[in-house]
């Protein structure tokens, strides 16, 4: 007998349970253990009902992760779950923690459901690229109609057991903790009361009510721009649309090949490769998951600027109390205001309660002394960028802080271990980079400078996840993974503008890849004097920045969103950048200064000189060690530059668009456009010259 999925009885309910730890999944083993106790409850002539139920935290959480992307063993989910739909004897599903994917679909195959009221269900599949291949599309929208099911599909998004009870998808919600008493309960009243075969299949009314309706061209409509560039959410507006037009057989034939398109899709590859990285990128390589980390129980943050206040947030969003210091009182007052008025906002649109607001507000402590620092666990400085400054503050901090306090700061490009040696502690120091606005973006860059250690490491890691980010441990550079690359981009995507293409025309490029926007509307974003003073800075250390016509625009007051006009001008209140025959004009002369003749410019040699000087820089950052591996990058990007998750990131990218393309590229850029950004990684040459990939490293 099936060591994972047993067959005992209760009374007069056969009862089949799953013990599959951790999360039940689908492995082979269950599928076939479920056959196996089902049949055996179908000849338990005293079963009058059978009960499908799971030990440990959760119902059926989906597919086993360990089976992606081995061969299927018979049998396959839709045949078990068919099985399960075919007993003569009613089958209830009691659901607790999450039936999610292939889980929720195997209770749909069920003939009642009843779910524990803190338990949650949902159909995640589009998050990986693909759509629910076990029948969700055809058995959902039996059960809730139309609108719910494409809202469940095409989101992936959970659905509380009360929110579940309302579209029909349980058939009762029961408080306590125990689903084993509470399904028990349930088959007992379906056998007393003589219910049915109920099976979701043969249910016709929500079908009926929906039919020839245009929900389905509203909802393709909506995901044009909800889900743009995205593969599979309209494979599954078709497939639910099946159910619609469709026997429930055919139905399933139609969303067996939908799902087998989305699996042969290059988004599902990406998506899937992200989902692994994003797992994968905590455990990092050198640093053992056993590595102690301390404790942090209280924050201090130097600086309640953009990114001060939008980092405090962060922690007293999980109940951590902050210090946020200043060193004058208008700035502190400022700095608050700010960050109240952006609850105030999460307020009013529900996101949170208005006690929440109050909550939070008082775990923030206003402060102009440092000596309230003496205590804290963590300190993250956010001034302004300026060596000097960092490092007067980083030698006050080793002055007040306790011993074993983590020093942290946000710098977006200094060298750490500058800003350690103002310390008699570098093993304490660290940079913890946020992104803007550090309150949403959900990538922490986490600096390991040449003393931190290996506690103080892990430790930083750990707070990402606890103020649910996603940590990336990377080296010390000229800034670090991220913006390193960025720069490189911004700098060729200025170039590009300089020989000949429009700010819009290289926007688009790079929107058209996927990216939510492109880099001269993000530059706007930020703002054109970050990146001016950035160069004027290098030009200052005698570093060879060529003249931008960016400089121009910073020179005439133009500095993005903030003043309503960069590259692009703005209409008041309204973030959308419109281009402007002004930027044009003066582009137009600043070539004309330079002596530049302006040519065609091809989007193939955009898409090219953006993108793939990204990746020889990023195969530069790997020789280096500054990421430990491609899916680091990876990572950074999705989660801190927008790059387009079901692209996998640059590294992955680089893949599918082959190494050797890439590399005999830059080597022809090397000797074209030139400069040192051209010369080929030799990572990239050797990995070339092997016809291996980023993915094999
Ligand atoms: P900001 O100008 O908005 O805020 C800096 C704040 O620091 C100001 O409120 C200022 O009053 C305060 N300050 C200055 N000197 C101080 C001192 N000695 N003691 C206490 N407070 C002091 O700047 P920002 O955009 O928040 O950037 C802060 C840091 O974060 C910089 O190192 C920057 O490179 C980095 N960073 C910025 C971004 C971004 O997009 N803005 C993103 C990531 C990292």
């Amino acid at each position: 007998m099936s060591e994972v999925v047993k067959y005992s009885r209760e009374g007069e309910i056969g009862v089949i349970t799953v013990n599959y730890p951790p999360v039940n999944a689908l492995s082979h083993a269950v599928r076939s253990g479920l056959m196996s106790a089902l049949s055996q409850g179908q000849s338990d002539d005293a079963a009058k009902a059978l009960l499908l139920v799971c030990d440990g935290r959760t119902f059926v959480a989906g597919a086993d992760i360990r089976e992606f992307g081995k061969p299927m063993q018979e049998p396959g989910l839709a045949a078990v779950i068919d099985a399960v739909e075919s007993s003569d004897k009613p089958v209830v599903a009691a659901i607790h923690g999450t039936a999610l994917g292939g889980g929720l679909e195997l209770a749909l195959g069920c003939h009642y459901r009843v779910a524990l009221a803190s338990a949650k269900v949902g159909l995640p599949e589009v998050k990986l690229g693909l759509l629910p291949g076990a029948g969700g599309t055809q058995r959902l929208p039996r059960l809730t109609g139309a609108r719910k099911a494409l809202e469940m599909i095409t989101t992936g998004d959970f659905v509380s057991a009360g929110d579940a009870l309302t579209a029909g998808i349980v058939d009762a919600v029961e408080l306590g903790n125990d689903a084993r008493a509470v399904g028990l309960a349930f088959a007992g009243e379906v056998v007393a009361d003589n219910l049915p075969v109920r099976r979701v299949r043969d249910l016709n009314d929500q079908l009926a009510a929906d039919k020839g309706s245009d929900v389905f061209e509203q909802f393709r409509a909506g995901l044009t721009k909800k889900a743009r560039g995205l593969f599979s959410p309209f494979k599954c507006v078709d497939a639910v649309e099946a159910a619609f037009t469709l026997s429930f057989a055919d139905g399933m034939k139609r969303e067996r090949e939908l799902f087998m398109e989305c699996m042969d899709s290059p988004q599902r590859a990406g998506l899937v490769h992200a989902f692994f990285a994003e797992r994968e990128v905590s455990k990092v390589p050198g640093l053992p998951a056993d590595t102690p980390v301390r404790d942090i129980n209280s924050v201090g943050i130097v600086g309640a600027g953009t990114m001060g206040g939008g980092i405090a947030m962060n922690f007293v969003n999980v109940g951590i109390p902050v210090y946020l210091l200043e060193v004058k009182q208008e700035a502190l007052d400022k700095g608050v205001a700010i960050i109240r008025k952006n609850y105030e906002n999460s307020a009013k649109k529900g996101r949170i309660t208005q006690d929440q607001v109050e909550e939070r507000m008082a775990l923030i402590r206003p402060t102009l002394a440092y000596t309230d620092f003496s205590d804290v666990d963590l300190v993250i400085e956010a001034v302004f960028e300026n060596m000097a400054v960092k490092k007067e503050i980083f030698g006050q901090l080793d002055k007040v802080c306790k011993p074993g306090a983590i020093l942290a700061s946000n710098t977006s490009t200094l060298d750490i271990d500058e800003i350690a040696s103002a310390t008699q502690r570098p093993e304490d120091v660290v940079g913890m980079h946020f992104f803007s606005p550090a309150n949403v973006m959900k990538l922490l860059e986490n600096v390991r400078g040449s003393k931190t250690s290996d506690e103080v490491k892990a430790s930083v890691m750990a707070m990402a996840k606890r103020i649910k980010k996603v940590g990336v441990l990377v080296g010390n550079c000229y800034g670090f993974v991220g913006n390193r690359m960025l720069h490189q981009r911004g700098a060729e995507a200025t170039a590009l503008v300089n020989e000949g293409a429009t700010p819009q025309q290289v926007d688009k490029v790079l929107t058209d890849l996927g990216f939510p926007m492109g880099q001269f509307a993000m530059s706007d974003l930020a703002g054109i004097d970050i990146g001016y003073s950035i160069r004027k800075e290098r030009r200052k250390n005698g570093e060879d920045i060529p003249a931008s016509w960016l400089d121009k625009l910073a020179e005439q007051g133009r500095l993005g969103q903030k003043t309503q006009a960069g590259v692009y001008k703005y209409e008041e209140g309204n973030r959308k950048p419109i281009p402007d025959p002004d930027v044009d004009a003066l582009i137009a002369e600043f070539r004309k200064e330079q002596g530049i003749t302006p040519r065609e410019i091809t989007d193939q040699e955009i898409l090219e000189r953006c993108m793939y000087v990204m990746v020889n820089e990023g195969a530069k950052i790997l020789e280096e060690g500054v990421a430990a591996r491609p899916l680091d990058i990876d990572i950074t990007w999705i989660y801190g530059y927008g790059f387009p998750a079901y692209r996998g990131g640059p590294m992955f990218w680089a893949d599918q668009v082959g190494v050797k393309t890439i590399y005999d590229t830059v080597k022809r850029f090397h000797d074209t456009v030139g400069g040192k950004q051209w010369k080929p990684a030799a990572l990239l040459e050797r990995l070339a010259a092997d016809g291996k990939t980023f993915g094999e490293l």
